[in-house]
């Protein structure tokens, strides 16, 4: 894992507690960890506290589960604002449509 901090995602998330996590508000949630692959210690890179690789993999797996979670919506948005650019386009043809037919009627007397 390299130290290029361009690439994190950030997880603005609250993420949500249990009880053996023990995480209170205001304390280090340990988002940014530090993995020594030499003796396989992860670390927290903010506050520097010792994690169980345990820890560590369930918080990743509980970000990765949130951050697919956060996809899921975009991808709904998306395909809701293509349904109304649809929907719009189809009522500005209708229009001019309708504005060509009121053209070419002949005149009332
Ligand atoms: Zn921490």
């Amino acid at each position: 894992m390299g130290d290029n901090t361009g690439s994190v995602i950030p997880f603005s998330r609250a993420r949500v507690t249990t009880d053996d996590r023990k995480h209170r508000p205001g304390e280090c949630s340990h988002h940014h960890i530090k993995l020594d692959t030499h003796g396989g210690i992860v670390t927290c890179r903010d506050c520097g506290a010792s994690l169980t690789p345990f820890w560590a993999l369930r918080m990743l797996a509980d970000q990765y589960a949130l951050a697919v979670a956060q996809i899921d919506r975009f991808e709904d948005r998306v395909s809701r604002a293509d349904a109304r650019i649809l929907e719009l386009s189809r009522e500005l043809d209708q229009r001019v449509e309708t504005e060509r037919a009121r053209k070419t009627a002949p005149d009332a007397p």
